[in-house]
């Protein structure tokens, strides 16, 4: 079944693993037990450069390396800036940590009642179920546990969490990530939803995935089932740059979108991938006929390695005026940086107010610049 819009979504296809058979292509177990976790299985699949296999020292004490065949296929192998390939390859910079870098920059720990939830805000947690993800995003801002290379040791207790949930009427919504909760089996996130469920105070689940980006065989009818059964289910994925977009993703995003499923997206916004108008413009019009609406835009948390990364605040700022006004209101994001330490999300938004007159007159700017008075 393939979107009824009228974009072309490409597919990156079998590959170097064209005498794979379509059944073990298209099932995930395939995909995630045929990973790509070593630099010498990489090394035979594609021309590194230095700055690459230097990057993997990072691999061993910071965030581990692993990629899905599919997602490989979809990296120019020719180019060492491609967006998706300098999202999963470790690059040397990952071994450099700036004075204002740290292991938990939005001060998740100190707001974490019991392992694996985050309660900082009143009415909603963050309940971190796993540490695993089907690829790993060299910029993630929660890579002290995620993969485990640290040591952190995080062991998920679902227990704990789910008790702590129910016993906490102030709870209304509850955002499942990780690391990814999808790479649970079917039967366990089957058990998780339907416990959340049946707390009365908790209205609906979110779930933060990027397994429909990087492993979209995962998102199999079955699942669907469960989500159906468990909605309302709000589901944010985490694309950053149009390639991301496929053929695959397109049909993952309209079977979950069938099976009731509300889609959001999230994107960090980083140097050298998305940190432009025109690719910026070009996601968030592909997010769209997905049928997914642009949720965050984050500014590029302060994770130790992660200042070649970064982007100025202002540039985020300006990429979100050129959207405003000149596209579809559905396709711009919230530009946000998540305050260090702990303070939550703060919303950066172009300034279209000049100026509040002593009478309560607003003075204020369109999107073209042209000036505007509201008594
Ligand atoms: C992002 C986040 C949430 C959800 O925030 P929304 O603005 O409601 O999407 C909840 N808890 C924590 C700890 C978060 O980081
Ligand atoms: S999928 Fe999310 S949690 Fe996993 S490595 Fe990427 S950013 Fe981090």
């Amino acid at each position: 079944m393939l979107p009824q819009g009228k974009q072309e979504f490409q597919s990156g296809g079998k590959g170097a693993w064209s005498d794979v058979p379509a059944a073990a292509w298209d099932d995930w177990t395939w995909q995630m037990r045929n990973r790509i976790t070593t630099l010498s299985q990489l090394d035979a699949l594609m021309p590194l450069t230095t700055r690459e296999r230097e990057g993997f020292r990072a691999t061993e004490n910071r965030l581990s390396f692993a990629v899905t065949p599919y997602f490989f296929n979809l990296i120019d192998r020719e180019n060492p800036n491609c967006p998706l390939r300098r999202q999963v390859i470790p690059a040397a910079e990952e071994n450099l940590t700036s004075p204002e870098e740290t292991a938990d920059p939005v001060g998740e720990e100190k707001n974490s009642p019991v392992p694996g939830i985050v309660h900082r805000y009143p009415d909603r947690v963050l309940f971190l179920t796993t540490d695993r993800c089907a690829c790993y995003c060299r910029y993630c801002t929660r890579s002290r546990l995620v993969s485990n290379a640290r040591g952190y040791d995080f062991r998920p207790q679902l227990e704990a969490g789910l008790q702590y949930i129910a016993s906490h009427e102030e709870v209304r919504d509850v955002l499942v990530s990780g690391g990814d909760f999808l790479l649970l089996s079917d039967e366990k996130i089957d058990y998780v939803l339907s416990r959340l469920r049946a707390i009365p105070h908790v209205e609906f689940v979110r779930i933060g995935s990027r397994v429909p980006v990087f492993l979209p065989q995962r998102v199999t009818p079955s699942l669907c089932e469960i989500f159906k059964r468990h909605g309302p289910i709000w589901l944010s994925l985490h694309v950053n740059h149009p390639k991301e977009c496929t053929r695959e993703l397109a049909e993952a995003t309209e079977r979950l979108a069938f099976s009731g499923v509300v889609l959001g997206n999230q994107s960090v916004l980083l140097r050298g991938i998305n940190d432009d108008e025109s690719v910026m413009r070009k996601l968030v019009h592909r997010l769209l006929t997905l049928r997914v609406r642009p949720y965050y835009l984050y500014a590029c948390d302060r994770i130790n390695g992660s200042a070649h990364w970064r982007v100025p605040v202002d540039r985020g700022v300006e990429i979100i005026r050129s959207l405003r006004g000149w596209t579809t209101g559905y396709a711009v994001p919230q530009f946000v940086i998540d305050a260090p330490g702990g303070g939550g999300k703060i919303p950066i938004n172009p300034n279209y107010v000049e100026e509040i007159l002593p009478d309560g007159t607003i003075r204020m700017k369109n999107y073209l610049g042209n000036e505007f008075l509201y008594t």
